[in-house]
């Protein structure tokens, strides 16, 4: 039988745990409140020894541990590799805004998804994290840094819908008043595209921003850079993006990675606007992402004023659109490279 996944418990769950561990119910909302803090069982004083014991042998208790830390000299920007208690390594950022500190999380070991210019995916997906490896990266990147976080981002390692119950069940847990109350208006959802998952979280009742990994505007461009797009085209997911919008009335916002030469043209600009306008009937936001360069890829970004460019003739087609301001370039920031690198040595 596995042991209790503790730390992907609500506090309810854990009043419960206490009991039927043989404890007053009190000292299940102590151990949620320790949990939500990033503090390792050892650190728990106020919980008896003997409740302690209990939960050593009985439970498991997964938070993760900073195995390697890096701060940007450039904008305080914070990367972590975090160690699950496995082994299995994954990748955190801590970024500082103007509105607040958000905090990049990864939901699996690794990725399926098969992007090809992305390196998470390079070596395939180890596992699925649990929602509280999840919530466990936020709440030692505010035990470790001491200041509070107001928004997450699932931009990291992983594809938050093929990892669908632990995602909505961390969702739950890291909005919840008693635990880290990360309000969802305040959260990001990134997906490349998982069509049934899109439309089951627009049944949720979490007002979360979807964010859809777009990167190319027809499917011949979009399967040759991400092979998802074979099962789920284009056509079909701009259908479900206005479903959601429609269902949930939060606006749907899209990704577009600038790569040279493969979607940076004067045509592919005019093409995501017509495709978007039409699609979704109405503007939307793009943010545009300069490609991060993987070695492995064979794949280079455009310079910035190429960048600059395409973000006008967005603009002068009538979409919204951003560049994304690139934190942490003096560190790696890209995701999947830090674990890459890691697993290499
Ligand atoms: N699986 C989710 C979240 C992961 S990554 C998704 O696909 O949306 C977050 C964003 O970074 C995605 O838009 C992804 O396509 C993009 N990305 C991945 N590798 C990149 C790279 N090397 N440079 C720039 N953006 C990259």
């Amino acid at each position: 039988m596995s042991k209790a996944d503790i730390l992907s418990m609500t506090l309810d769950e854990c009043r419960a745990l206490a009991l039927s561990l043989g404890e007053k119910r009190f000292r299940g909302e102590q151990l949620y409140g320790w949990m939500q803090k990033g503090v390792p069982l050892s650190e728990m004083k106020n919980l008896p020894a003997s409740f302690r014991e209990k939960i050593e042998n009985e439970c498991d208790y997964r938070l993760p541990e900073i195995a390697r830390k890096q701060v940007s000299k450039k904008d305080g920007t914070v990367k972590y590799l975090m160690r699950m208690t496995d082994g299995e390594c994954v990748e955190s950022v801590f970024m500082r805004y103007e509105h607040g500190n958000t905090v990049c999380v990864s939901c699996q070991a690794g990725c399926r998804m098969g992007c090809r210019f992305c390196a998470s995916t390079l070596r395939g997906r180890a596992r699925d994290l649990t929602a509280g490896e999840i919530l466990g990266q936020i709440a030692v990147i505010q035990r470790d840094t001491g200041e509070r976080v107001g928004g997450i981002v699932m931009m990291g390692i992983g594809e938050p819908l093929d990892n669908y119950d632990n995602t909505v069940r961390f969702l739950r847990l890291v909005s919840s008043g008693d635990g880290l109350n990360i309000g969802l208006r305040h959260i990001s959802v990134s997906t490349c595209g998982l069509i049934p998952g899109i439309k089951k979280l627009s049944e949720e009742g979490l007002p979360v921003t979807l964010s859809i990994s777009l990167h190319a505007s027809d499917d011949t461009r979009r399967s040759s850079l991400m092979p998802v797009n074979n099962k789920y085209p284009i056509a079909e997911l701009m259908e479900a993006c206005r479903e959601y919008f429609e269902k949930t009335g939060r606006r749907v916002s899209f990704e577009y990675t600038l790569i040279s030469g493969e979607n940076d043209s004067e045509a592919d600009a005019k093409a995501l606007a017509a495709l978007l306008k039409k699609g979704m009937r109405g503007p939307s936001h793009i943010n545009l992402i300069m490609l991060n360069k993987v070695d492995e890829t064979g794949f280079d970004a455009p310079d910035r004023k190429g960048a600059e460019r395409f973000r006008r003739l967005l603009e002068e087609n009538g979409m919204n659109a951003t560049i994304r301001r690139r934190l942490g370039s003096d560190i790696d920031a890209s995701c999947g490279q830090l674990r890459l690198k890691n697993m290499e040595e």
